[in-house]
């Protein structure tokens, strides 16, 4: 039963109520489909254990019954490997399991949605993050709002945006940062460390830091390639050179050896350690980290992206706005819950959209000043050229 109020608060008449429910009757959701989508990138991306020169995600449209459609990308990055997931088993997810559960229920119920797919299938959270964010995008085009109004409101229209140097080869990502500096588009970069030898992580960085130091903040992301002891070796070097953030050094489920290794320095980013809440928490009550990195990959959706935002900011964490090199569908869906947040310490990282070569959203997401601008059209903001999206589709 729909519980309808007037608009002075009294509950509404049978006759408006029964409009009320007509009106969410058009929100049903009737149609979810979804296409795994290849996309060439500007340059090579290498993290400690994986290197890309393509991007491929799956694209979720929910179609409602008044007709509007609304998009969602599940992000991986190279195959199952950042974390299980894959373009291949977020589409099953998708297909088999989480839109069944789905079946005529009114796409507005985001909880109701949220609980369904949680029964439907565990984990699986890049799926249910692209289901959901479709859901958002097609409610607010529905109602003419913005999906942030839908989570609470934007408190900021705009973030200092994070730039990736991941391509290993320290010529290149020096003239990669200068040229982003001197647009005025990105000041701070992280660097992709954790490859083979240590020595040589160090001689790069160093050079990079000799090179931009002055003029950005420097934050690396070993992506869990040290051990506890590598990382505590290097603490004194990587602190002595000023970098500002070390992220994820050691292996996801040493949460402890992240504690002894934060207890030893203060710039701990935790990032594959605390997917859920409940390991956000158990992040917190250890200590393994001053700095969250929050990605709808690990929450599962645009809510539980938000709790993990608000555990983490319990327990006195710093948040920054992590990215899987989504598309402008995926950037614009992280974009309206950051825009929500009280606290985001450290912006965003969502460069997705200026590495792919080509992309199903067109320009809508606005680099500028060192910031990123949150679209503000309605539902996420953006708009999907479905003949792109098609031409993009992989065809096996
Ligand atoms: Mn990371």
């Amino acid at each position: 039963m729909v519980l309808a109020l007037d608009r002075t608060g009294r509950h509404m008449s049978e006759s408006a109520a029964e409009s009320y429910s007509t009106r969410m009757a058009e929100l049903n959701i009737h149609d979810v489909t979804s296409w795994i989508v290849d996309a060439p990138t500007t340059r090579k991306h290498r993290l400690s254990n994986i290197e890309i020169s393509h991007q491929s995600y799956v694209i979720v449209r929910v179609t409602l019954r008044n007709g509007v459609a609304g998009y969602g990308e599940g992000a991986t990055l190279g195959g199952p490997r950042w974390a299980e997931e894959s373009v291949e088993s977020i589409k099953s997810a998708v297909d088999l399991y989480l839109a069944p559960a789905l079946r005529d229920m009114c796409a507005f119920h985001f909880e109701e949605a949220a609980l369904r797919m949680a029964k439907a299938a565990t984990r699986n959270f890049a799926a249910k993050a692209a289901v959901e964010s479709a859901l958002y995008d097609s409610v607010g085009k529905s109602l003419n709002l913005p999906s942030s109004a839908l989570l609470g409101g934007a408190v900021r229209s705009s973030m200092e945006v994070i730039w990736a140097l991941a391509s290993g080869d320290a010529d290149q990502e020096i003239a990669e940062a200068r040229a982003k500096l001197a647009a005025r588009e990105h000041r701070h970069f992280k660097i992709k460390i954790g490859f083979k030898r240590v020595r040589d992580d160090m001689i790069r960085l160093r050079r990079i830091v000799d090179a931009i130091g002055d003029e950005s903040t420097i934050i690396v992301d070993v992506n869990q390639a040290w051990s506890e002891a590598t990382a505590i070796r290097h603490m004194p070097e990587l602190a002595e050179m000023g970098v500002a953030l070390i992220e994820q050094p050691v292996a996801a489920g040493r949460i402890e050896a992240m504690a002894r290794i934060a207890a030893r320095s203060r710039i701990l980013m935790i990032d594959e350690a605390a997917f859920t809440c409940e390991q956000v928490a158990r992040a917190g009550t250890t200590a393994a980290g001053s700095v969250l990195s929050l990605k709808l990959v690990k929450s599962g959706g645009l809510m539980e992206l938000k709790r993990a935002a608000g555990v983490a900011a319990a327990f006195g964490m710093e948040l920054y706005g992590g990215c899987l090199i989504e598309s402008g569908i995926g950037a614009a869906a992280h974009l309206a819950v950051f825009s929500t947040l009280p606290t985001l310490e450290w912006g965003t990282e969502h460069f997705g959209p200026r590495i792919l070569l080509d992309d199903v959203t067109k320009g809508e997401i606005v680099y500028k000043d060192f910031q990123i601008e949150c679209p503000s059209g309605p539902g996420l903001g953006i708009t999907v050229n479905e003949a792109d999206l098609q031409r993009m589709v992989r065809n096996r």
